[in-house]
């Protein structure tokens, strides 16, 4: 039985060799005989000496498998290469940068071992090391997500799992361009055991991912797996549309029956309105953009990403 371990790269010099050395640690204190391991690396166009690092792991370990980049595709194109190229009956995928602890991985083997489970996901318990602020806006958006879809995603739940063939050929059956994995991982169903663990900070390098880059994932993920946003424009629509009639109504019965003709005082109210209905219609606009750009960067069919080399099976 083959267990392919993929692992995607975006200038992870620092952190590759300490990574490896913790894999071949698996490998070696795996005592099955009937077990073997292929690493597949991704390189997602690292600008440092990552792709050196890799070909002379690979030269000097016939189970080391590459892929490189073109370009910088991302995280999502790069854990989608990966599965890809994987051959294993058996896959899991980690990031370089020790935060997915490699030492877990014998006990997901076992726990998929048993047949009870298609997945074995982790899930970090904790955010501690990461900033207050980014925690906090991590779990409003796991808590809003969860609302508005269908699926379920856990929060702090991480790339990092293990899962059988099944899962991942149909994962790679997913081939939008968009990819959110947090959600694509649960929309393709199958048993899922969650294993914790502690948040563990990086061994080298720095986060790739600064506050903004999340957020737009956040809005990717929202509208990636849910139409729910463009309901909210619709009855946002209709609730105004029917404050501004009732409105209507109000004033018509004070001039009419009443009497009571307004003059300038009404101004403000008037200006308030405008603006707030103005501000609520481009937000609809926004949200009907966001789909509408999704369909056409879907439309075009482009590939998730290109290759520039890959190792030979
Ligand atoms: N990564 C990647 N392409 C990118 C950004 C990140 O392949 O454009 C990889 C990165 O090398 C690491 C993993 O994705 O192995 C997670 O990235 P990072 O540690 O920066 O994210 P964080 O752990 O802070 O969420
Ligand atoms: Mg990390």
């Amino acid at each position: 039985m083959l267990i392919s371990l993929i692992v995607p790269c975006y200038n992870e010099e620092g952190s590759l060799p300490i990574l490896y050395e913790a894999l071949c640690n698996v490998r070696r204190e795996d005592t099955s005989p009937d077990r073997s391991y292929e690493f597949v690396f991704v390189n997602d166009g690292s600008r440092d000496k990552t792709a050196q690092i890799i070909k002379s792991l690979a030269e000097s370990d016939k189970s080391v498998k590459y892929v490189f980049f073109s370009r910088n595709f991302g995280k999502e194109a790069a854990m989608y290469a990966g599965m890809q190229k994987a051959k294993g009956d058996y896959i899991a995928i980690l990031d370089a940068d020790m935060q997915d602890p490699p030492s877990l991985i014998p006990q997901m083997i076992q726990d998929l071992d048993t047949g009870d489970y298609d997945i074995i996901a982790a899930r970090r318990v904790t955010r501690k090391g990461e900033p207050m602020i980014r925690s906090f806006f991590a779990r409003r958006f796991y808590k809003m997500i969860n609302r508005m879809c269908d699926i379920e995603i856990a929060d702090g739940a991480r790339d990092f799992r293990l899962m059988r063939r099944e899962v991942v050929d149909a994962i790679l059956s997913l081939t939008e361009r968009q990819r959110f994995s947090k959600g694509i991982f649960a929309w393709v169903g199958f048993r899922t055991k969650w294993v914790e663990h502690e948040n563990v900070e990086r061994a080298a390098g720095e986060t790739k991912w600064s506050f903004w880059k999340l957020f737009r994932y956040a809005v990717d993920g929202i509208v990636s797996f849910t139409t729910a946003p463009l309901r909210l424009a619709t009855y946002s629509g209709f609730f105004f549309a029917f404050l501004g009639f009732a409105y209507l109504v109000y004033y018509f019965i004070r001039a009419i029956i009443l009497r009571i003709y307004n003059e300038v005082p009404g101004y403000p109210s008037l200006l308030c309105f405008i603006l707030f209905i103005g501000g609520l219609i481009l937000m609809c606009l926004g949200i009907l953009g966001e789909y509408i750009g999704r369909t056409y960067i879907e439309s075009k069919g482009r590939p998730i990403y290109i290759p520039s080399e890959e190792s030979k099976d």
